[in-house]
């Protein structure tokens, strides 16, 4: 969700011959497995159930990804599980790393399509950021991805992979998840789009046995698949919602989400105030700063309006320009006005600094520059 840029490439083989890649498309990827599914794995292969817990263990609590490592399983197992499993197949293609300490990963999935996952270290706390599909169908037009269309969905164990992957480029493998570690599902895709393996995924970094990131850690982002937000709300672990709104009325939105002609402004916004929240939770609404397209006081006020009895917050963007794209940034000047505007009437609004920037790579934003030279 609201990337601006993204590479899409697919089709070359990944692997050095035709038969080592079949064998390892029929391969069960166990990061997308949960405790209960890894039971029935063991059970397939002849092992006791506790084996399941170990190999759990394994995966997401120490992000083990190859079998040898695994040295509390017996060797007969390790080599079962070499034999007619996969850890992931997913591997880092190339790493970009920016003066402000933001890496991001070109990641190479089994099929030779590629994706992107960023690393935004701060204080105290780092941020992943994560694709949930290979493109993107909505086709918004301030938006790279939607450009090239809707290669395929991500499976969970892909999605997954993304931060132990990471996770073990930063940190290395073998330790619990650090502590602050927050995920933002707003690379490549719409999320609510791939809906199955979105939450999947969103459960397996909950779950305190392995990696242990909470659903108040992760924010799912999307342009507003309304029926999906229903589905959401009755969901026992959900992750925190933000809306890519970017436009205030149906004109403007209408063009620049034509998603928005299918579930309009209205239809969107109810589904936000039905949506349940905690005490003390608010809805994210992202709002990319477009010169001269929604950025004037005019636009600050019908946001108010449109936002009204909403628990809400705001983050405005800052547009990252791209040549092919037909948008400006606003100026800081102008981000600062609309801000006060909306603070002033009692809207909670905070300017996300871009990062990465020297690397094209702000979050959701993810350049495309080695699509332009492919
Ligand atoms: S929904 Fe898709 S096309 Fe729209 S901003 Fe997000 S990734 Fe881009």
């Amino acid at each position: 969700m609201r990337s601006s840029l993204f590479l899409l490439r697919c089709g070359a083989a990944f692997y050095t011959s035709a038969m080592e890649l079949v064998n390892l498309q029929n391969a069960t990827e166990l990061l997308g497995l949960t405790p209960a599914q890894l039971q029935e794995l063991m059970q397939k292969l002849n092992e006791k159930p506790f084996r399941a817990r170990q190999l759990y263990a394994n995966l997401f609590r120490r992000r083990l990804l190859n079998f040898e490592a695994m040295t509390d399983l017996p060797k007969t197992l390790r080599r079962k599980l070499a034999d007619h499993t996969i850890i992931t197949r997913t591997r880092i293609e190339k790493v970009f790393v920016a003066s402000d300490g933001t890496r991001r990963f070109l990641l190479r999935l089994f099929d030779g399509c590629e994706v992107e996952a960023v690393f935004m270290p701060e204080d105290h706390r780092d941020t992943i950021c994560i694709s949930s599909q290979v493109g993107c169908p909505l086709a918004c037009d301030f938006c790279m991805t939607g450009v090239f269309g809707l290669k395929r969905n991500m499976s969970a164990a892909e999605i997954v992979a993304q931060v132990i992957i990471v996770l073990n480029a930063v940190y290395g493998a073998g330790n619990e998840t650090p502590h602050g570690t927050n995920i933002v599902m707003m690379g490549m895709g719409e999320p609510l789009l791939n809906y199955d393996n979105a939450m999947k995924a969103v459960r397996l970094f909950a779950d305190e046995e392995g990696l242990q990131i909470a659903p108040r850690r992760v924010t799912l982002s999307t342009a507003g698949i309304v029926p999906r937000l229903y589905d959401m709300a009755q969901e026992a672990i959900r992750p925190r919602l933000a809306i890519s709104l970017t436009a205030a009325n149906d004109e403007l939105r209408n063009r620049l989400f034509p998603i928005n002609r299918k579930y309009p402004l209205a239809v969107l916004l109810a589904a936000c105030r039905a949506y349940p929240l905690s005490e003390r939770e608010r809805l994210t609404f992202e709002y990319v700063m477009l010169k001269e397209v929604n950025d004037s006081d005019k636009d600050a006020r019908q946001l108010i309006r449109l936002l009204a009895g909403v628990k809400a917050k705001v983050n405005l963007i800052p547009h990252n320009p791209a040549p092919e794209l037909p948008y400006l940034a606003s100026s800081e000047e102008r981000i600062l006005a609309f801000q006060k505007i909306l603070v002033a009437a009692g809207l909670p609004a905070f300017i996300r600094r871009p990062r990465g920037q020297d690397i094209a790579a702000a979050c959701g934003q993810l350049a495309a520059r080695h699509q332009a030279n492919a």
